[in-house]
């Protein structure tokens, strides 16, 4: 009799996992539809991953990224384009990077998933309760019954988009056999702006750059910022949302890397008007609209009129527009969980755990968070190919 694997969970981590082991796994899902955050991913479509080597992935998941490094480089984008073209779903890169299934179906990813899990039990509307360590394994408790595996992987997900029903999450299990939890909050949320002066500029999006509190402006991390109506989002604040808390004062400097040649511009003089200045400074023009109102400057002044006072307003409110958080976008806002199951009780070499024999974790569980781009579910499918092949390996050698 072959050694059964429970995977708790049948997210891309669960399914990864699933697909090593084929026949020996047991996955254990709780809602009806399996894999179902994928199905809302991508809007639907499913950005499963990015282009990139496997150096550049680990740079998306703040500091935990060195810890992904062994997952990162041994199962890579690359590997998982093909895993999605083996079972039959074409894929495109776009020009940004993001890889998607070329007819834009989420449904087409978790479906391949699926099929690489060939041979393994797959187990929908099933909790998974409780889990005991007993000699050999474990003793998993679900409403089909109380059975024995001799490895069990936790691939419960994070707290976006779940439904819990009352019943203990994956940290809760996790916790209950000795892990440390770091606090889950959301991440990849955006920011509500505390006041929020650009309000009525929702929908305009530009590059600019963000500095957060205490970083050097020379750091400063670019991308696209997208205004809403009530503060700011786009890749660029959901990307460093784990690191901004409610109260933080932050910057937006909204012509990066351009600050200087406006100074010059608007210190030449001349019959020019300002709000034409800061439009060939590629500023929207509602945007140099309201900077100007905010800074004071009649809409028709020209360069000749402004006073000193009035460009330095102009000059602080374009290269560090002031944002005071008010608070960070909900559970229902957020596309990752950040925190989880501390980094170090877990062997990023295999996913196991260094507290409980036989017990291995992969996917957002873990305490790391990406960027948003694909990085998250490639993670995920990453650590849950590892933590298969270590969970079979270890039950080869109990076997033998
Ligand atoms: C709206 C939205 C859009 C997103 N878009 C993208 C995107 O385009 N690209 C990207 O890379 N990332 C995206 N993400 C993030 C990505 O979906 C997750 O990071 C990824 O799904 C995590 O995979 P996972 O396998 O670790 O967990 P999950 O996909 O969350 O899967 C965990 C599964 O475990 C089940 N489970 C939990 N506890 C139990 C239990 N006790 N018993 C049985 N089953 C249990 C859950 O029901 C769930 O199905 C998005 C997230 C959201 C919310």
């Amino acid at each position: 009799l072959k050694a059964r694997v429970a995977i708790i969970g049948s997210g891309p981590s669960g399914l990864a996992s699933a697909g090593v082991l084929g026949s020996q796994a047991v996955v254990f899902e709780q809602r009806h539809e399996l894999g179902g955050k994928i199905l809302v991913s991508g809007s639907g479509q499913c950005n499963f991953t990015h282009s990139g080597t496997p150096a550049e992935f680990a740079r998306r998941y703040g500091s935990a990224g060195k810890w992904l490094k062994h997952a990162l480089y041994a199962h890579t984008s690359d590997c998982f384009i093909e895993a999605m073209n083996r079972n039959a779903v074409p894929t495109v890169i776009r020009d940004d990077g993001k890889a998607f299934p070329a007819s834009l179906k989420a449904g087409d990813v978790r479906d391949a998933l699926v099929r690489e899990a060939k041979g393994a039990e797959l187990r929908p509307d099933t909790p998974v309760v409780g889990l005991d360590p007993v000699a050999g394994g474990f003793l998993l408790r679900s409403p089909a019954g109380d059975e024995h595996f001799c490895a069990v992987i936790m691939t419960c997900g994070g707290r976006t988009a779940q439904i819990s029903g009352g019943r203990p999450d994956g940290y809760t299990l996790a916790a209950a056999l000795g892990h440390g939890i770091v606090d889950p909050h959301p991440a990849l949320t955006p920011v509500y702006a505390q006041p929020h002066p650009l309000a009525e500029l929702s929908g305009i999006s530009l590059e600019a750059a963000l500095l957060l509190p205490g970083a050097k402006p020379s750091k400063a991390p670019r991308g696209p910022l997208l205004i809403t109506h009530f503060g700011f989002s786009g890749p660029l604040i959901l990307d460093h949302s784990r690191d901004i808390r409610p109260d933080d004062d932050l910057a937006l400097d909204l012509i990066p890397g351009g600050g200087e040649k406006l100074t010059s511009a608007l210190v030449a003089g001349g019959t020019a008007a300002v709000k034409t200045v800061l439009l060939r400074h590629e500023i929207p023009r509602r945007l140099a609209e309201t900077l100007l109102q905010l800074a004071e400057i009649p809409p028709g002044l020209i360069l000749a009129q402004l006073t000193r006072a009035g460009r330095e307003r102009l000059l602080d409110l374009t290269t560090r527009f002031p944002v005071h958080v008010g608070r960070l976008g909900d559970w229902r806002e957020a596309m990752c969980t950040a925190g989880g199951v501390r980094l170090e009780e877990v062997d990023s070499r295999t996913m196991a755990s260094r507290i409980v024999p036989g017990l291995y974790f992969a996917g957002e569980i873990l305490d790391y968070d990406g960027d948003s781009g694909g990085y998250n579910i490639q993670a995920a499918w990453s650590t849950g190919r590892v933590a298969g092949l270590a969970a079979l390996q270890a039950c080869r050698n109990s076997n033998s």
